[in-house]
């Protein structure tokens, strides 16, 4: 077996290579480089795509598989072994599956579609847009029936990006989910709003950042390992386990937007940054999925970053280094303020209470389109249909509407889901963490963080991708996903803010 792993291996490691290498062309273009870069870019970022593709879908590869596989499966499960010839295996039919004339139109039609998207935001016009997201989808709905599906072609799509999860169950949890939030969104709507106003004063850049960074630093973030840089959107990207990367955006008059984007950023890097490097250079060293990956940084943001515990330890150096800005606010003030409630028009900018409940009206239109139950045509009317229904506000125009998310013209149909997923999983892994570690809260007060890190690493940053999002949560928890833990960590956090909650 050892030459063929070790060959196996060595094609592998090229490939993530080229991807990696891919991954700091991308960094630097949303981070430094000049806009006349752009053109020239865009062609080394596609040669190294077409590479890194043409590479692992190789007959070789294939091959080598076929012969590891009786060799492995005497091995234990998640063996380093056993678990790179099973993943591998799996990405590799995946990728096989599609032909390459549907990636070559797909990739077509989603870069003028993504160019028509942005024309139609900006004139507000979803007609602009129409055409080329039936396109989209009709070329989606080819890719999903190429990759096969077992109960609905949605699962197709969901398991590209939470691999094995399935639209049922999806569905289900997202009913139960909706049924209960709808009546607390009303009962927060009718109590007096907090008073947020303070955190738009006039806050230095600079002092934002430092604050930021002092932050993360306390969380575990290794900067020996990593930076922080700016872009337009904030995100993180990873070249190794040795440099995962993160970049953030701060409003001079707005204090949340760069504290809890750096707060959020450094989850998505802690969870890089623990991977085990034993998976270095293979298809194992990056996140099990999207919504695994949000879990991380949705628990870091708000389970952690917009709890009470964290405040009293934070809020009195948050008001040394703010002292004009912050000195007549007192630290309740300020915690119901981070953690104002309200139904908004924007996904981007909900809060955690309201914020699936975008994700569920997303999810259920596009099951439909794909189901081709709803013309692509009739988008604008459900979609305002339902946030009136929702969320009780209602889009005066198609830019606040339908329009809002650059996902569809990109053809990522099925990937929404996973922020909600993501939400769910902070909650289920912060109470599973908490029966583990009885003084984690008070441990958050004295703003140490290191136990619940040393958890999250155990149960789910060093294993990469080793296991599914399923096995993983079964692991890690001890249950399968469900929604009850966010909803109760909603009441009990939100009732103390808003009154009783239903
Ligand atoms: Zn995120």
């Amino acid at each position: 077996m050892n030459e063929t792993l070790e060959r196996l291996k060595e094609k592998l490691a090229l490939i993530s290579d080229l991807k990696n290498a891919a991954a700091v062309l991308s960094w630097d273009q949303e981070t430094y480089m000049p806009p006349k870069g752009a053109q020239a870019r865009a062609r080394q970022l596609a040669t190294l795509s077409k590479l890194a593709h043409e590479f692992f879908t190789s007959d070789e590869i294939g091959e080598l598989l076929d012969r590891l596989e009786p060799q492995v499966c005497d091995l234990p499960y998640d063996s380093f072994e056993a678990s790179l010839v099973r993943v591998t295996k799996r990405d590799y039919e995946k990728a096989r599956k599609v032909p390459t004339e549907l990636v070559e139109e797909l990739a077509r039609a989603t870069s003028l579609g993504t160019e028509a998207w942005k024309q139609a935001r900006a004139e507000s016009k979803f007609s602009l847009f129409q055409p080329h997201l039936e396109k989209i989808l009709d070329l989606t709905i080819q890719k999903a029936e190429a990759l096969g599906y077992e109960d609905h072609i949605y699962d197709a799509l969901l398991d590209l990006f939470e691999p094995e999860m399935r639209t049922a169950h999806v569905k289900r949890i997202l009913d139960d989910l909706r049924g209960k939030l709808v009546p607390i969104v009303q009962t927060i709507r009718e109590a007096p709003p907090p008073d947020d106003s303070f955190l738009k004063r006039e806050f230095d850049e600079g002092k934002q950042w430092d604050f930021g960074l002092r932050v993360i630093k306390d969380f575990g973030y290794d900067f020996e390992a990593g930076r922080q840089d700016r872009s337009a959107h904030p995100f993180t990207t990873s070249f190794s386990v040795h440099d995962v990367r993160i970049t953030t955006r701060i409003q001079r008059d707005y204090l949340p937007t760069g504290l809890f984007g750096t707060l959020h950023e450094c989850g998505h890097a802690l969870y890089d940054q623990g991977i085990d490097p034993q998976l270095e250079r293979t298809p194992l060293a990056s996140g099990a999925s999207l919504g695994v990956h949000e879990s991380q940084s949705r628990l870091w943001e708000n389970l952690v970053g917009r709890s009470c515990p964290f405040w009293e330890h934070y809020y009195p150096r948050l008001q040394e280094t703010f002292p004009a800005q912050l000195r007549d606010v007192d630290l309740e003030r300020f915690y119901r303020a981070v953690n104002k409630v309200e139904p908004s028009l924007i996904r981007v900018e909900a809060d955690e209470v309201t914020y699936n409940l975008h994700i569920m009206l997303r999810f259920e239109l596009e099951l439909q389109l794909v189901e081709r139950k709803l013309p692509v045509g009739d988008l604008p009317e459900v979609w305002n249909a339902k946030m009136k229904e929702y969320l009780g506000v209602e889009p005066p125009n198609d830019a606040l509407g339908v329009l809002q998310d650059i996902h569809w013209s990109g053809g990522a149909i099925g990937y929404f889901t996973t922020y909600t997923l993501g939400n769910l999983l902070s909650a289920q892994l912060f109470a599973s963490a908490r029966r583990d570690i009885p003084n984690v809260i008070e441990q958050i007060r004295s703003g140490r963080f290191q136990e619940l890190l040393e958890w999250m690493r155990e149960k789910i940053h060093r294993h990469g991708r080793k296991f599914t999002p399923m096995e993983l949560i079964q692991r890690a928890t001890g249950r399968e996903l469900e929604a009850e833990s966010y909803l109760e960590y909603i009441r009990e956090k939100y009732s103390e803010i808003y009154g009783d909650l239903p």
